[in-house]
C-alpha cells in the first residue's frame, strides 16, 4: 500500500500555492511599510524555551507539544508558536542593543498535537510579528493594525476584532485570588479538566467548551472589575486609537488566551464563517516574557495570523499561470539551435517550455495546447533551410514566419508583445 501523509499534516499542492503567495506577498508589503524586519528562526528549540516562555501549566506545554529527546537525551520540541523562540533569538543575539524599539516578523509552520478538524492541523502556518521595547498603547495599536490590514486587504469581510485586558502583575494576582475562590465554590460542578485548571491555571476555565462550565463562568468575577488605574488607562487608550482608525471592535471580557505570558491588552480577530475554530489572528502584550527567558526586562506586544484559516476565508485563486511560448523543435539540428534562444527568452522573463521527448509535430502541438501556451514556435528542417521560423498564435491561429537572424530574439519579443 502506498504511504500517506501523517494525520494532521497536509500537502500544499501546486494549484493552491498562488493563494499562499498572495497572502505572503501582502504580509511582506504591510510589514515593510510598518518598518518590521524579517527574522527566520529554527523549527526546533530546547523544550525549556516553551515551558519557561509559554508556561508549564498551559494546554500547549502540558499536552500539545511534539517533545522528544535527541540522541544525547536533550529534550527538544517542535515550536508550537513563534514568540518564545523569536525572543530566545533576540536574547541570544542581543538584538535589543541595536535599537530601543525592535520590530520583527517571521512566517512559517508551527506544530501542535491536537485533534485535527476543519481549520486545525497539527502542522499549521503562522505569520507572526513582535514589537519590543515600549509599553506605549500605540504599539499595541500598530500590531493590531497590521493584522487587521493584512486580513481585510485580502478581501476578507466578515471579521471582527475582540479585545480585553488581562491586567498586570500588580492587579492580576488580586483577580486570580477572587477567581480561584469563586472556582472553589463551584468546584463540584466543573468538568474534570476545569477542576484541574482551577488549581493550575484558573483563567483557562474561561476557554472550556463544556456547556455546564460556560454557564458557571457567566457568574465568575471578571478581570476588568479588578484592573489597576494604569491598566485601565492603557486599555482605554488602545480602544480610543482603534476608534480613530475606524477598526470596529468588541470588548470581550471572557477573552483570556491560552498562554501564560500575556498581560494587559489581548485580542483576537475572529470570523463567524469559520465554525468552531473561528480565530484568524490573535495576540497581545507580554511585558515579562523576555526577562523570563533570561534577557533584559523589555516590554513587548505581538500577533500571529493563522494562514490555514485565512485561506478558508479567501476565494480560491486561479491556478498556475499559462505559458507564453512553447518551442517545437523537430530533429537534432533544430533542437541545438533553439536551446540558447530559450535561455535568452527565459532570462528576459518569458515563460518558455519545450518538449523533452523527440516527438512529432502533432504530438508537440497537442502538448502546447494542454499547457495553455499562447504562442508556439516551430523549427523543422525546412525552416532551417529557409532560415525562417514559424510563430503561431494559439488563440487566433494566426501564423507568421520570422527570419532567423541577429534580430530574432527582439523580433519575437516585439511580436508577442513583451
Ligand atoms: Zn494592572
Ligand atoms: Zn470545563
Amino acid at each position: 500500500m502506498a504511504i500517506r501523509a501523517v494525520r494532521g499534516f497536509k500537502d500544499i499542492l501546486p494549484q493552491e500555492i498562488r493563494s499562499w503567495h498572495r497572502i505572503e506577498d501582502l504580509a511582506y508589503g504591510v510589514f515593510n511599510t510598518f518598518g518590521f524586519k524579517e527574522i527566520r528562526i529554527p523549527l526546533v528549540e530546547k523544550t525549556e524555551v516553551f515551558s519557561r516562555g509559554i508556561g508549564e501549566y498551559t494546554d500547549i506545554v502540558e499536552k500539545e507539544m511534539y517533545t522528544f529527546p535527541d540522541r544525547k537525551g536533550l529534550s527538544l520540541s517542535l515550536r508550537p508558536e513563534a514568540t518564545a523562540g523569536l525572543l530566545r533569538a533576540v536574547n541570544e543575539h542581543r538584538l535589543y542593543a541595536q535599537s530601543p524599539i525592535l520590530k520583527l516578523f517571521t512566517m512559517g509552520p508551527m506544530f501542535r498535537h491536537e485533534r485535527p478538524q476543519k481549520g486545525r492541523l497539527r502542522q499549521f502556518y503562522q505569520i507572526d510579528a513582535e514589537l519590543l521595547g515600549t509599553k506605549a498603547p500605540l504599539s499595541d495599536l500598530e500590531v493590531i493594525w497590521m493584522a487587521w490590514d493584512i486580513i481585510v486587504r485580502l478581501g476578507v469581510k466578515n471579521v471582527r476584532l475582540e479585545i480585553n485586558s488581562l491586567g498586570c502583575p500588580r492587579c492580576r494576582p488580586g483577580y486570580r485570588d477572587a477567581l480561584k475562590s469563586y472556582l472553589e465554590s463551584v468546584f463540584q460542578d466543573l468538568c474534570p479538566n476545569c477542576q484541574r485548571r482551577s488549581k493550575t491555571n484558573p483563567l483557562r476555565v474561561f476557554d472550556c467548551k463544556e456547556k455546564s462550565c460556560r454557564e458557571i463562568m457567566k457568574n465568575a468575577p471578571l478581570m476588568r472589575q479588578y484592573l489597576c488605574p494604569e491598566c485601565t488607562e492603557h486599555i482605554n487608550k488602545v480602544l480610543e486609537s482603534l476608534e480613530v482608525l475606524d477598526i470596529p471592535f468588541v470588548i470581550n471580557p471572557y477573552l483570556v488566551r491560552g498562554l501564560d505570558y500575556y498581560v494587559m491588552t489581548t485580542f483576537e480577530i475572529v470570523s463567524p464563517d469559520l465554525g468552531a475554530q473561528s480565530t484568524v489572528a490573535a495576540g497581545g502584550r507580554y511585558d515579562g516574557l523576555l526577562r523570563d527567558l533570561g534577557g533584559p526586562d523589555l516590554p513587548g506586544v505581538g500577533m500571529a495570523i493563522g494562514v490555514d484559516r485565512l485561506l478558508l476565508l479567501l476565494e480560491a485563486d486561479e491556478e498556475t499561470l499559462p505559458i507564453d511560448l512553447f518551442v517545437v523543435a523537430l530533429g537534432l539540428t533544430a533542437r541545438k539551435k533553439v536551446i540558447p534562444w530559450i535561455g535568452t527568452w527565459r532570462r528576459h522573463g518569458l515563460r518558455v517550455q519545450m518538449s523533452y521527448e523527440d516527438r512529432g509535430l502533432k504530438s508537440q502541438l497537442r502538448q502546447a495546447n494542454r499547457l495553455g501556451a499562447h504562442y508556439v514556435l516551430i523549427l523543422g528542417e525546412d525552416e532551417i533551410k529557409e532560415e525562417r521560423l514559424i510563430v503561431r498564435d494559439m488563440k487566433t491561429h494566426d501564423q507568421q514566419k520570422i527570419p532567423i537572424d541577429n534580430n530574432l530574439i527582439s523580433g519575437l519579443e516585439n511580436l508577442i508583445d513583451m
